[in-house]
């Protein structure tokens, strides 16, 4: 029998916790109660979501400036292209600078109404391509863009896709952080193919640990990513059961997670929902811990 998955880890990961800027009061004590239990994780940063068409652009900047100014964590604002010109762009840009956010996750986004082509705003960024270069020419902030394992729906084919993140590089993007997949060959396949490509930055899997099957499967159908059958099988009767649903939406995700770090992923970017458990579990199972000063505060 080969060595139980979790026998070699060692702790030398380095994570990063994505949530969405909380729409009422009990969400916003959700998201401080989280960001509480993952702080001393030591993540390399955190990042909130911009809602569609711009609808949170309040919202995510004032998360993201209150993570900054009051965590101590390296805080990044999403930012995407959809219906602002390039002027509202640059300006929220350089609200952020002056915020001392010095990180953006910079994106096309997705149309306000599901479905409907993308049209960009007649002065706008066309696409994250843009929105890198424009983001860059404001100030040197550090930038995250978005990645396919299983190519964007929009996409011509898988070499027009990782063209369009060669050139998200190319105009000044850092690393690369990928939509959701549940199957490690499926990363590991699209890492060969970029690096094919000459696409040199990091490539970091976005880890969503799923604990309901028909949400994921919406969400999935929007962006190119496949929910594997057994993923069905798995859950099937657990309807009423959320601690066995958690449980076993911690087993999957911490056995993708354990294969990639077989394959020498290091750095995992986890899509929380603003929810801590499931993250913590799969960081812990990876060998990371409290740091000391940390663990010692929050006794
Ligand atoms: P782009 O990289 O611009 O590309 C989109 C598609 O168009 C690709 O298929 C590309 O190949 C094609 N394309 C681009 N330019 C050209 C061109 N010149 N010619 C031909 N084809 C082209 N959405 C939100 O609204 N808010 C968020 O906070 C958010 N966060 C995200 C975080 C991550 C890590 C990821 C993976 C996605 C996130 N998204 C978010 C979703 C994202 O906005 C959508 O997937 C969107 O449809 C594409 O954005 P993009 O930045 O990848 O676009």
């Amino acid at each position: 029998l080969a060595e139980p998955l979790f026998a070699d880890v060692a702790g030398d990961i380095a994570v990063s916790f994505e949530f969405f800027p909380p729409r009422t009061e009990k969400m916003e004590e959700t998201l401080w109660q989280s960001i509480a239990t993952l702080a001393p994780l030591g993540p390399r940063f955190v990042s909130v979501t911009y809602g569609a068409g711009g609808s949170t652009r309040e919202r995510t900047h004032s998360t993201v400036a209150r993570i900054q100014r009051e965590t101590g964590l390296e805080a990044a604002a999403h930012l995407t292209c959809v219906e602002a010109s390039r002027d509202e762009i640059d300006a929220v840009a350089r609200d952020y600078w002056a915020a001392g956010i010095r990180h953006i996750v910079a994106l096309r986004g997705d149309p306000p109404e599901q479905g409907k082509a993308f049209a960009s705003h007649p002065q706008g960024y066309a696409n994250a391509v843009e929105l890198v270069r424009g983001l860059k020419a404001v100030a040197p902030f550090e930038i995250s863009v978005a990645a396919y394992p299983e190519c964007h729906p929009e996409s011509r084919n898988r070499a027009a896709d990782l063209d369009n993140l060669w050139r998200k590089i190319d105009a000044g993007a850092d690393r690369a952080i990928t939509q959701f997949f549940f199957t490690p060959d499926c990363f590991f396949r699209f890492r060969d193919q970029a690096a094919v490509m000459g696409i040199d930055a990091e490539i970091v899997p976005g880890i969503l640990p799923v604990s309901n099957v028909a949400q994921t499967r919406k969400f999935a159908g929007q962006c190119g990513a496949d929910i594997p059958d057994w993923m069905d099988r798995l859950f099937e009767g657990l309807d009423n059961l959320p601690a066995a649903r958690q449980l076993v939406a911690a087993t999957v995700a911490a056995e993708l997670c354990g294969r990639l770090y077989a394959g020498g992923v290091r750095h995992f970017h986890f899509y929380t929902l603003n929810r801590a458990e499931l993250a913590y579990a799969i960081c812990h199972l990876l060998g990371l811990r409290p740091a000391p000063q940390a663990a010692e505060k929050a006794a």
